[in-house]
């Protein structure tokens, strides 16, 4: 141990990024047992490290105290980040669950720690009277992080916020599980219900032997369901098995999720959960985020209703009598809107979004804006055989590793995510990181055409893969990677989707498939006019989710009944009828993740149009501004406030218009 702390110490001035610990993650882990003495050893390594810290004598100093503390953190992320990873996405059953055995015991150990007195006492009595401004900063964010974490309850206290803690990782593992594993489908018999739908897509459902054409609630197979199935029954039968994935089975999960974690708040001193989860947030408060909430909700209420008459009077035309629009039918005459009154048909640019085109440029786009190099390893091992690794290489050096693993799988996490695999520390290791997707393609024969949606989730996700890797160069673990407040985590992400939206940016990469002709500026233009329509709507849907998320946090547990919020506030913020038999919430992955915090997107989103605000729309591929960018918010990672990260940025705070302008557009 007293090598790691020798190491740690001299290598935090060293600034050759490829020094140090740059061993791909999975380097001889060939199977579940070699997983779990991997992570078994890095957890005696944080023992030791933590040992060790209580036993200094003497004088405390960030030399003999924060260096193990950090070290020990060092430890903890990698078991915490490993074995969240390896349980959504290993294809060896055995392998998630040792995976999720580590995510039981490294969270048992982080909570452990965040409520050791000694440890707290330690840090606290150090002198940083001299110490440089990161590390001041790191300090007095570790000690309000172990006041907020119940590190000055008594005895008998503590050990029951240790208690749930550890109920609530089993829930939340339940909660995810039933999630991943009930992948529902939908049968056609009649092939004319898949009218409408691309002929790649129905290309690619073959009938079987007993003449059925199965199609699954995962993303690649339901959304082109959503938008382009001519048969309403079709859509309506793919609504309702999508809206109960994990139903009934997360009712009870969640309902147990929501009642301790308002227990853990109380024990905390908070009146309920919202209010302990906001007040390490740039929110503050839980009153701030419902207040926020409604803001957002008012800004957008004339549009959303605009949009909603629009819709309607597209549905009129084909059934003059219809009175409503049902949210099975949204995203259907979304598109014949956009197509009626836009001219904008989504389907003639999927031919110029094949997966591979798409990856190629996303990788060439954001090389050339923040001046860096990616070049595939096909030596790296991987989780399974579909998952690509690139690495990182600046003036040469390598600075960081990243894994791509972007199309279904069986037993996979369903969604799209970007996953920390061990975050970096200047001159000691360098991060790795890794998206996973459920994108089309990675089938022989099959283009892999994607939505422009999926586009926009792809460079979404990448922007949050770019945030781990250049903040991953911090002096210490603790501030290093995405550490910053997570209601700005997905500012980065949102605001690298502006570059999908760009005809330069997308004509670099974005070529016909059959043709290889680069796609037309004018239907980029299109593409732009269309997407201004259901922005109300789609801003009033995501305050129903941030209201959901806050409700089901904010008030006595008992109130809370997750099908009647469901029913209620869909009706209070959306046009849309609850539909009865559906039990959305069951598959809100977020409700766990980002518990009463989902306002964070829009919060993000505000900042991320402000920041846009700064970049040369005529000239989006400029490194200049990017640079800045990268420098002043992404480089510095958890290293200063958000909020002052986002000012040395603009020069000045943050405001409203810049969303407004892209709301009223
Ligand atoms: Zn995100």
């Amino acid at each position: 141990m007293i090598m790691a702390f020798l190491v740690g110490t001299m290598l935090m001035v060293n600034s050759d990024v490829s020094a140090g610990d740059n061993t791909p993650f999975l380097t001889g882990i060939t199977s579940a047992g070699d997983f779990s003495k991997r992570q078994d050893d890095h957890l005696s390594r944080a023992k030791e490290a933590l040992d060790k810290l209580v036993n200094v004598k003497g004088k405390r100093t960030v030399e003999n105290t924060l260096t193990l503390y950090d070290d020990i953190l060092t430890q903890l992320d990698a078991v915490a980040n490993q074995a969240s990873l390896l349980e959504s996405v290993h294809p060896d059953e055995a392998t998630r669950t040792a995976a999720e055995h580590f995510s039981q015991k490294v969270s048992a150990f982080g909570s452990e720690l965040s409520l050791n007195r000694a440890v707290y006492d330690a840090l606290a009595s150090m002198d940083i009277s001299a110490a440089d401004a990161k590390t001041k900063f790191y300090v007095e964010k570790t000690l309000r992080d172990f006041r907020l974490s119940g590190v000055d309850k008594d005895e008998a206290t503590r050990e029951k916020i240790k208690a749930l803690r550890e109920e609530l990782v089993l829930i939340g593992q339940d909660f995810a599980r039933n999630i991943r594993d009930d992948v529902r489908t939908v049968t056609v018999t009649d092939a004319k219900e898949l009218e409408g739908l691309p002929q790649d897509y129905i290309d690619r459902h073959k009938r079987d032997s007993a003449g059925v054409i199965t199609l699954t609630i995962n993303y690649p197979d339901a959304v082109p369901v959503f938008t382009y199935a001519k048969s309403e029954s079709l859509r309506k039968r793919m609504y309702m098995e999508f809206n109960n994935r994990a139903y009934p089975k997360n009712i009870a999960v969640l309902d147990s999720m929501i009642a301790k974690r308002n227990e853990l708040a109380k024990l905390l001193g908070f009146d309920n959960w919202a209010a302990a989860v906001t007040a390490d947030k740039m929110i503050g408060s839980e009153k701030n985020a419902s207040e926020f909430i409604e803001k957002i909700a008012a800004a957008s209420k004339a549009k959303s209703e605009m949009d909603y008459k629009q819709l309607l009077a597209r549905k009129q035309k084909d059934i003059p009598s219809a009175a409503e629009v049902n949210p099975w039918e949204a995203g259907y005459y979304s598109e014949l809107v956009r197509k009626s009154d836009y001219d904008f048909d989504a389907q003639k640019v999927r031919p110029y979004f094949p997966y591979d085109e798409v990856k190629a440029g996303v990788l060439e786009v954001t090389s050339r804006l923040f001046g860096v190099e990616f070049k595939k390893n096909t030596t790296v091992p991987v989780w399974d055989k579909s998952v690509e690794c690139y690495e990182m290489f600046e003036g040469g050096k390598l600075a960081g590793r990243f894994y791509l693993d972007m199309h279904p799988r069986e037993n996979k996490y369903n969604h799209a995510a970007q996953f920390g695999i061990r975050n970096g520390i200047a001159g000691k290791q360098i991060p790795e990181s890794a998206l996973i997707c459920n994108f089309p393609g990675g089938i022989a024969g099959d283009p892999g055409l994607m939505e422009h949606g999926d586009v926009e989730t792809f460079f979404h996700e990448f922007g949050h893969l770019l945030h781990s890797l250049f903040a991953g160069r911090q002096p210490w673990i603790g501030i290093s990677g995405i550490t910053t407040e997570w209601d700005f985590v997905e500012t980065p992400s949102q605001l690298l989707e502006e570059w999908t939206w760009d005809a330069k940016t997308l004509q670099t990469f974005a070529k016909h498939y059959q043709t290889g002709e680069p796609i037309p500026a004018g239907l980029v233009q299109q593409m732009r006019r269309a997407k201004e329509f259901g922005k109300g709507l789609q801003v009033r849907q995501q305050m129903m989710y941030a209201k959901m998320s806050l409700s089901c946090y904010d008030r006595d547990p008992k109130l809370v009944n997750t099908d009647e919020l469901n029913r209620n506030l869909r009706e209070r913020y959306t046009p849309y009828k609850y539909v009865e038999g559906t039990h959305f919430q069951t598959s809100f992955g977020h409700l766990d993740g980002y518990s009463a915090i989902y306002y964070t997107y829009m919060w993000s989103l505000v900042i991320a149009k402000d920041l846009f605000t700064k970049f040369d729309q005529k000239n989006m591929l400029d490194p200049g501004i990017a640079t800045k960018y990268r420098k002043t918010i992404l480089s510095a990672g958890g290293s200063k406030p958000a909020a002052v990260l986002v000012k040395d940025f603009l020069g000045r705070d943050v405001q409203f218009e810049g969303w407004k302008n892209w709301l009223e557009n």
